[in-house]
């Protein structure tokens, strides 16, 4: 199978296409996520801004992470679906929305992140390498490493 994949959102609208495999997913259990989701937490697919093509408009909603970095998360203005989100300290990434791509097995998720904010309803997997808050860069190097 070729690298990448695509996506969109539910009306159609929006439209994305990914020419690199996915550096790293996960799935985050934070507020800000669980508010944005419509579920528990968000699955984010973490790709290569060069490697990411988006078309269509989107409006966008920027607020700061607990870490005080600005993350902006877009979505499409007609049927509201989450489309991706960056992050200021993080330039060079996207992080597209688990939920707008065309074959949602096309990635595998890797870790979860603020797991201590997770809905009893919403069951952190156990399998997964789990951080009670967003973990520091060698935490995940090592938890990407096990999940190998
Ligand atoms: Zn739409
Ligand atoms: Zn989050």
């Amino acid at each position: 199978m070729a690298a990448g994949f695509a996506g969109g959102c539910l009306c159609g609208a929006v439209r994305f296409a990914c020419s690199a495999d996915p550096a790293m997913v996960g799935h985050c259990h934070c507020i800000d996520c669980r508010k944005s989701s419509g579920t528990g937490h968000c699955t984010h697919v973490v790709v290569p801004r060069a490697a990411f093509a988006v078309t269509g408009r989107l409006t966008t909603y920027a607020r700061p992470a607990d870490s005080g970095n600005l993350v902006t998360r877009a979505f499409c203005p007609t049927c509201g679906s989450p489309i991706y989100s960056t992050n200021a300290a993080m330039p060079d990434l996207v992080f597209p929305r688990a939920s707008s791509l065309d074959d949602p097995e096309a990635i595998k998720p890797q870790m979860v992140v603020y797991a201590s904010r997770a809905p009893s309803w919403d069951v952190v997997d156990p399998a997964l390498p789990s951080f009670a808050t967003m973990p520091a860069p060698g935490e995940v190097a090592a938890a990407m490493a096990q999940a190998r």
